[in-house]
């Protein structure tokens, strides 16, 4: 962990950067190849979204379009309540449109869930989605996502636009939070 000021903080990492950046890389070459001769709008979802959005689109040959919106579903807790809101709604119309919606983690898919449904009602031709990581949980919501990056163990993770309480989202790697840094809330 390059961080020294965080590092008693982490324990493991479990996806450095390098492997992120491989990783989408390939799934660049297949969403080429999906969606061929078709425009695609990709929607991230603030603010976790951040980086793999920055990565995955530039890994990308053809032009896309991108858009956000922010949802709640954690507060600054580390257990989903699967109550999603909305907190930035897109500023594009998506009704017939192809989305792409690009996420950090799917935990138990109650927000991906609740994300595509909401985004077909309003007329998307298709919704499909890339997730970065992906935690056991996920087959709970049967969320499948499209494109994956990486599974995960069932250990809450902070860096590459995860956080904690606002924190860590830019460390460079995915890495697990040490126990102590939520059990005592600092
Ligand atoms: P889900 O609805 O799939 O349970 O939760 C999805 C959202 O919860 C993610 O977009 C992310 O914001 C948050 N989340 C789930 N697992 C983790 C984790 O291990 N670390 C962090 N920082 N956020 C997580």
């Amino acid at each position: 962990m390059r961080y020294t000021d965080v590092s008693d903080q982490l324990d493991e990492v479990l996806v450095t950067e390098e492997q992120l950046l491989a990783r989408l890389e390939e799934l660049a070459r297949e969403v080429e190849r999906d969606y061929a001769g078709t425009e695609v709008l990709l929607v991230g979802v603030l603010k976790g979204a951040v980086m793999v959005m920055a990565d995955f689109s530039r890994a990308l040959r053809d032009s896309v379009q991108m858009d956000w919106m922010a949802v709640s579903s954690y507060g600054n807790g580390t257990q989903s309540t699967g109550v999603v809101r909305i907190l930035k709604d897109l500023d594009t119309d998506i009704n017939g449109r192809h989305v792409l919606l690009v996420e950090d983690i799917i935990d138990t898919g109650l927000t991906l869930s609740w994300l595509r449904e909401n985004l077909m009602s309003r007329g998307a031709l298709s919704v499909k989605i890339l997730a970065a990581l992906r935690k056991p949980d996920a087959v709970v919501a049967d969320i499948v996502p499209d494109y994956l990056g990486f599974d995960i163990p069932n250990k809450f993770v902070v860096g590459y636009g995860l956080d904690y309480a606002e924190r860590f989202r830019h460390l460079r790697d995915v890495a697990v939070l040490s126990p102590h840094v939520y059990a005592k809330g600092e």
